[in-house]
Formats: structure tokens, sequence, C-alpha cells
């Protein structure tokens, strides 16, 4: 028996958590476990509390069941998924510090390990990755496997990312066996873009600027064009993989104003440039060719600050082959 199932036998009640700004493996791994819970282990109380997040992804299991504000329940076990770190649970951290057990489940390489129990693996593809090899496979049926296809191909790029391994295609296989409509999800949580997403996409890659010999590229977008467009946070998936797809770009920054002089930033590398280092230093975190920030202070003193340790990096790694 996994340490997930052990933990799952001793409980009477399990309040699962994610990460603020919930994205596709985020609510894949969160969904999957619940439902696992309630078709496995019907005698436990379980909920999930998490971030509105994008109705792409109203198709997940349980989607509706999803709590969006603090209540004065109290669970016993609580479960971190995705989550590198307390503060990123946001407000939901209240339930980690009323739980009287805690299991963290993730694949972030910041991980600060900040749960009683610990299973991170940064090698794993996606937080999914981890949880599956955490539950029964004959247990998990077709609406957890989608909850779970979905946080791999979302973490993956729909299996393109380095982070992809061989392992990652075996479980991908396993849960398309399940009987998943595994076309439609790529299609309609992934590559699906409603029209102003299209125009925001459009915007962004209009306005990007190269720097550092055409080995970086950034594009930013203020809250007054967010509003004209009238977009949000949620509507921004993807943007961020079209400037990485730049031919010549190494690290690819993206960022948009979440309030005065305020900035979620996004970063991708390609190669030589360990990303997760550098949003570490500004406070976030994530993994080598994926991670993020919040960034305060005009957009060119926060592209200033970032070139700097790209920079630096690049240097280090010396002339990159063509
Ligand atoms: P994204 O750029 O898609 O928001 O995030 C890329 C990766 O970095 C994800 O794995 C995400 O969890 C992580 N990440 C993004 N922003 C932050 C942040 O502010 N803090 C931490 N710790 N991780 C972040
Ligand atoms: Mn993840």
């Amino acid at each position: 028996m996994t340490v997930l199932e052990q933990m799952l036998e001793q409980t009477g009640s399990v309040v699962i958590l994610g990460h603020v700004r919930p994205d596709g493996d985020c609510l894949g791994s969160t969904l999957g476990l619940y439902h696992y819970i309630q078709t496995n282990y019907p005698a436990i109380r379980a909920a999930v509390y998490l971030e509105e997040s994008s109705p792409k992804f109203g198709y997940l299991a349980g989607y509706d069941a999803i709590l969006h504000e603090t209540d004065e329940e109290r669970y016993e076990l609580c479960i971190c998924l995705d989550c590198g770190d307390e503060e990123r649970l946001g407000s939901f951290g209240v339930y980690l510090a009323n739980a009287s057990k805690s299991l963290c489940l993730d694949h972030h390489i910041t991980n600060t390990r900040f749960c009683e129990v610990n299973l991170v693996s940064e090698n794993a593809s996606s937080t999914c990755e981890v949880l599956f090899e955490q539950l029964d496979e004959e247990k998990i049926d077709k609406a957890a496997a989608e909850c779970l296809y979905t946080g791999l191909i979302h973490d993956t790029g729909v299996f393109k990312y380095s982070c992809t391994s061989a392992r990652t295609m075996e479980i991908a296989g396993k849960l398309m066996a399940k009987g998943i409509d595994f076309g439609s999800i790529i299609d309609n949580s992934f590559y699906k873009k409603t029209y102003v997403q299209n125009q925001i996409l459009g915007r962004a890659l209009l306005e990007s600027i190269t720097f550092l010999d055409g080995k970086c590229i950034f594009s930013a977008l203020r809250q007054s064009e967010m509003e004209f467009y009238g977009v949000n946070g949620k509507d921004m998936d993807g943007i961020i993989d079209q400037l990485r797809l730049t031919e010549g770009v190494e690290v690819a920054i993206f960022m948009y104003q979440t309030g005065p002089q305020e900035f979620k930033v996004s970063l991708r590398s390609q190669n030589a440039v360990d990303v997760s280092r550098i949003a570490s230093y500004f406070g976030g975190g994530g993994h080598v060719r994926a991670a993020g920030c919040t960034m305060s202070g005009r957009i060119h003193d926060v592209v200033n600050n970032l070139s700097l340790h790209i920079a630096k990096q690049l240097d280090a790694a010396g002339p990159q082959e063509e």
C-alpha cells in the first residue's frame, strides 16, 4: 500500500488544496484525487478549496464542487498538491494550519517540504504523475483518468517538454486505456482559445521585444490593455509558450499587471538557463525550464532586473551551439 493510501485508510476527513491561480496540473491532481476518494473511500468527508480557474476546465469531475471561499470547517488530513511552498496555498493555508496531519505531493524543484509527509519527485513531469504512482491503478475510473491526463498534457505541453519521460508516456497510455476522449481533452483544454484570448495572444506577440542578441524575448500586458480586451490572468495560457518558440530565443519572459507597479512574471528557458533559480531569487519558484514569480516596479525595471540574472547564466554557459 502506498503512503497516500495508508494515510487515507486512517482518516475521516480530507481537505485538498493546490496553488494560487490553479493551472491544468493543479486542477487535474486536486480533482483527480477528490474523485478517487469519493468513489473509493465514500466514508471520508472530502473537500477541495481553490481559487477560481478558467471555465475551460469545467469538464473535470468535481469542478463545480470546488469551494472558493474559506469557511469554518476543519479537516483531519490536509493534502497539498502541485504546491511548492505554504505561501502558494494563498488564503486556504488556514486548513493546513488546522489539520492534524498533512501530506504534500509535488514535483517542483523549489519545494520547501512544508508538510508532515512530503512526496516530491523533481523528475516527474507533473503532480498528476506523482499522484498516479500513489493510487491503485485498478481503482482509477474514467473520470479520475480524465483529470490525471489533463495534468499530464498541461505540464508537458502535450508530451513535448523535457520533463516528459518514458514513464510519463506509459502512464498516459494507462489513462487512455480507461476510455478517455484524449483528443477532446487536448483540444478543448490546451489548444482551444476564445476570440479575446487569441486577440491578446496576437497583441502580446506583436508587442514583444528581443534583447541580449535575440537570446531573450519579453512581452508585457498592462492592466489597461487587459481591461480593453476584457481578459484576465486566466486568459494568458499559451502566450509564454509561443514566445519561447521564437527562433534563437533561449529565455522567454511574459508578464501581466496584477496591481499598481506589480506584475505576474512567467519565465521559460530552452537549454542553458535555470529559470527556477532566477524566479526563486525574486521570491517565486518552479522548474528549471518553467518558473514564475511576482515582481514590483515598472516594466523596464522588471526586465532589467531579470536580464542581469539571465545574462550571467548565459555568460557562464558560454557560446550556444546552433
Ligand atoms: P507559470 O509561468 O505557468 O505561471 O508557472 C510556471 C511554473 O512556475 C509552475 O510550475 C508554477 O507552479 C511555478 N510558479 C509560477 N509562479 C510562481 C510563484 O510565484 N511562486 C512559486 N513558488 N512558483 C511559481
Ligand atoms: Mn505542476
